[in-house]
């Protein structure tokens, strides 16, 4: 740290930068934010700024650099997305001739996790600050209220926490002490700020509530605690009205289908698994397909109800019946659309009121929105859903207040309140005397200078502005013997004298103070206006979740409608027996569009699986479909339960607690952790979890170990799932040697994707079949992906090699057959052995000789 000089202002910085250490301070001097030390360097790094010195002379020099005022939230937003905090210091008086400090204040702190500028926040996106203390997660969007809590199983790991933290979106996370495994923003706090007696009275005090027992039905103290400490940061670093905040909800994770974050990225709900640098694109996540909503709440609303499907199936089929009538109603559902197109954001724009930060471009979208509910509420009165009922009558145009936004504020007002013309004409007497008075100025001034010449006789008189003097008679140096004695001289030029006469100061003093007056004026017009609506401000947060909701059900309707989805049905036995998958035609939702983009057809599947067979093993070569069809099977429950439609001819469909995948290998790799190692925690939670209800998706196990091994724990995994879980399950593997289970395990039944072979080539036709595959048809893939044809030549002498030992490995070590030979080839440690050992052969390495002498030994050891 470099030793500051002691200037008065230096001090004062390094006094103000003591109170946040942790964030980079913006020190305002004059039409400047100035950076000062490490705060320079770091800022003109990141900003691509230039690094300047203060105090080169007295050698002292202090790292400075600077961005203009008017242009700083740029700058501020992209350290912010970089992940560093922003202090704001303003100057707290206007700098007097006289002065030599002025005094300066912290007016915010500008984090990830408390953005509400427009240029760090995404409309679909939630922005959340979370704060975790002991089992209990909080989380909150200043930006719209949205407030949160939860509890996290007991047994939840780093990596998972930290998986959800990033899928829930949460940009800042506030903690008692660090945890170096989070990958998010943290922001350590001292740990009485989490104290269930210190939180308790904030919570209290700012919804003034008298206990929790409403809000947390149980371990309230460590619910308190985390919504203590998001509020009591959020005091610390706003210095605003946080009245937008809704009260904490609380959600029990199992209230609704559970997605763990690998879930949610393997089946690409809302990203794309591959990064976009790697291929990936947007196109291939399920809510590009599925958000036709027309606002921005409808658009994150539909992100959250994505990642927490219901499972009480009145609750799923009162969304259903919201968007069967919707599906139907087709002119209304457009009207509606097109009317929900032209509103505002209208929870960021609330939470911008409420916090005293909305200019009057800002209020006045916030009423014009408010004044298109009536026309919301006209259609919803026809309708029939009880959903649809309820949201009627959650709507709420606040008449009056709109009313009085809409007939107070100019047609087009400016974003800032200082630009002026913000109020209308007509509303204030006052001000529309003064506003006279400003726009007859011309006029009066052009009048003056008319009879001035007249009376002096001076043709080239003029009546002049400026900054300095102000208002004043400018005559040329020829003409100031006709000046008459009641002009009083102000100023000598080297051709003219400017002079001043009671008249015109008047006059002058009224427009100066006409214009200072109209913005004072217009300015606790504007505010009296935006308290008024802040002061609604429940109401109309209440109103924007009614609007939000309708969006979803509509762009649900949308969806189901330009895709040819259908209502899905839900089987349960009395016996609350899991219930079945009856899928006809089924299509994947998000490979069906991209299909049909390269004008091709997607080949739709049938599902079938019940309580007596549940588990389906899935063979067949590779880009044969079996992906697509395990995930599409996945989709359907995600979607159903979310309250959508199915891209199916007809679906039955069980209730599902929580789906499972396991798949590929994903991006692991660039993680820096070894793929097997990743997948076998993966398989564990799975299979420590998963209950009767669940859906289990596999796709491959044991590739990233040898062979045998994984064959081995395939096999095993397959066993556990049927005998203890009974989970509904699909698994695609290359192992052909699992399709034997069907013959063992009741529950197991065997498909295949279908191909053609036509000579040497495959052709894929994506339809999944009873029955094992016959093989593999690895070669004939590699074929396709152009591989040398000596390549592919010589593997197929090797298979056929293979082939032939391992049949008679098989023969020979089951004289009974009990078992099938497949098992015991397995099992059987000396072949294994063999086979492992043609594997590893480096044929290319081999010279011939070498080749038939090594041929030679293993014939020898066989027999
Ligand atoms: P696998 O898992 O067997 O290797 P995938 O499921 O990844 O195969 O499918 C490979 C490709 O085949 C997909 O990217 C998709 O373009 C296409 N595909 C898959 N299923 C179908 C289908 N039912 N109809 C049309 N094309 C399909």
């Amino acid at each position: 740290m470099l030793e500051a000089p002691s200037t008065p202002l230096m001090r004062q910085y390094q006094s103000i930068k003591q109170q946040v250490p942790q964030a980079l301070l913006f020190f305002r001097l004059g039409d400047f934010y100035e950076l000062f030390f490490e705060d320079a360097v770091l800022a003109a790094r990141e900003l691509e700024i230039t690094l300047t010195a203060r105090n080169k002379e007295k050698g002292q020099p202090i790292p400075m650099c600077g961005v203009p005022y008017h242009s700083s939230e740029g700058y501020i937003a992209r350290l912010i997305q970089k992940g560093y905090r922003v202090a704001i210091c303003e100057q707290m008086e206007a700098p007097g001739p006289g002065k030599k400090l002025v005094n300066r204040e912290i007016t915010r702190i500008v984090t990830p996790g408390t953005a509400t500028s427009n240029n760090l926040l995404t409309g679909h996106q939630h922005n959340f600050l979370g704060a975790l203390h002991q089992n209990a997660l909080a989380f909150l969007d200043l930006s719209t209220g949205t407030f949160r809590a939860t509890l996290l199983p007991p047994s939840v790991g780093k990596e998972e926490l930290a998986a959800q933290i990033e899928s829930l979106n949460i940009r800042e996370l506030l903690l008692a002490e660090k945890q170096p495994a989070l990958p998010a923003l943290h922001t350590v706090l001292e740990s009485w700020v989490f104290d269930f007696d210190y939180a308790a009275r904030l919570l209290r005090e700012h919804f003034r509530i008298q206990s929790f027992d409403g809000l947390f039905p149980h371990s309230q103290s460590a619910l308190a605690g985390a919504c203590g400490a998001l509020l009591h940061y959020l005091r610390e670093t706003q210095k605003a009205s946080l009245a937008h905040l809704e009260l904490p909800v609380f959600f029990e994770r199992n209230d609704a289908m559970v997605l763990d974050a690998v879930t949610i990225r393997n089946l690409e709900l809302l990203e794309p698994i591959f990064s976009s640098d790697l291929g990936g694109t947007r196109q291939s996540t399920l809510i590009s397909v599925l958000d036709e909503s027309s606002t921005s709440m409808g658009a994150r609303l539909l992100r959250q109800w994505l990642l927490r499907p219901l499972l009480d199936p009145a609750a799923i089929g009162a969304r259903h019946n919201a968007v069967a009538e919707l599906y139907t109603l087709t002119i209304p559902r457009t009207q509606l659309r097109d009317t929900l197109a032209s509103l505002g954001d209208m929870e960021r724009l609330l939470s911008k009121v409420t916090m005293a930060t909305a200019g009057p471009r800002e209020l006045h979208a916030l009423a014009r929105s408010l004044a298109q509910v009536p026309k919301l509420q006209q259609h919803l009165a026809l309708t029939q859903a009880t959903l649809l009922g309820g949201l009627h009558s959650q709507l709420d145009p606040e008449a009056e207040l709109t009313h009085r936004i809409l007939h107070t504020l100019s047609a087009e007002p400016p974003a800032n309140l200082a630009d002026g013309g913000v109020i209308q004409d007509g509303v204030h007497p006052e001000l529309d005397q003064l506003r006279d008075i400003q726009r007859n100025s011309k006029q009066y001034l052009a009048q003056i200078e008319i009879r001035e010449r007249d009376r002096t006789g001076i043709a080239s008189l003029k009546v002049r502005f400026n900054n300095v003097f102000g208002y004043y008679i400018e005559i040329s140096k020829a003409n100031l013997h006709l000046v008459p004695a009641d002009y009083d001289r102000k100023q000598t030029l080297v051709n003219a004298e400017r002079f001043i006469t009671p008249e015109l100061k008047d006059l002058e003093t009224k427009i100066l103070e006409a214009e200072e007056r109209i913005l004072a004026l217009e300015r606790e017009l504007f505010e009296a206006l935006r308290q008024a609506a802040a002061a609604r401000a429940p109401q109309i947060r209440s109103t924007a979740q009614a609007i939000a909701t309708l969006d979803v059900l509509l762009a649900l309707a949308e969806v189901a409608v330009r895709r040819r989805y259908t209502r899905p049905g839900f089987s349960s036995s009395a016996d609350g027996a899991p219930g079945e998958y009856k899928i006809v035609n089924g299509r994947h939702p998000v490979v069906e569009r991209l299909v049909e983009e390269e004008a091709a057809r997607f080949v739709p599947n049938d599902l079938y699986l019940d309580h007596e067979k549940y588990l389906a093993i899935i063979t067949g070569p590779n880009m044969g479909g079996k992906s697509t069809y395990l995930r599409q099977a996945a989709l359907f429950s995600i979607l159903a339960q979310t309250g959508s439609f199915v891209p199916a001819e007809s679906a039955t469909l069980p209730l599902v607690d929580r789906v499972f995948t396991r798949i590929g290998a994903a991006d692991h790799v660039a993680r820096g952790r070894s793929t097997f190692m990743v997948e076998m925690t993966e398989t564990a939670l799975i299979l420590n979890t998963a209950t009767a209800r669940s859906l289990i998706i596999l796709d491959e196990i044991g590739r990233g170990t040898s062979t045998y091994d994984g064959l081995a724990l395939a096999w095993a995994v397959v066993e556990f799932i049927h005998q203890r879980i009974g989970a509904k399950t699909l698994f695609a593997t290359h192992y052909h040697e699992l399709t034997a289970l069907e013959e063992t395990l009741p529950g197991v039944r065997n498909l295949h994707v279908a191909v053609k072979e036509s000579g040497e080539q495959i052709i894929f036709l994506r339809k999944v079949l009873p029955g094992a595959a016959e093989r593999s048809f690895g070669i004939e893939v590699a074929r396709l992906a152009a591989l040398p044809a000596v390549v592919i030549e010589r593997a197929k002498q090797i298979l056929a090699l293979h082939e032939r030992s391992e049949d008679r490995i098989a023969h020979q070590s089951s004289p009974d057959g009990a078992h099938g030979p497949l098992q015991i080839s397995l099992f059987e440690p000396v072949n294994g052995n063999l086979a492992e050992r043609i594997r590893q052969l480096k044929l290319d390495e081999l010279r011939p000789i070498e080749a038939l002498q090594i041929l030679a030994d293993l014939q020898k050891e066989l027999n």
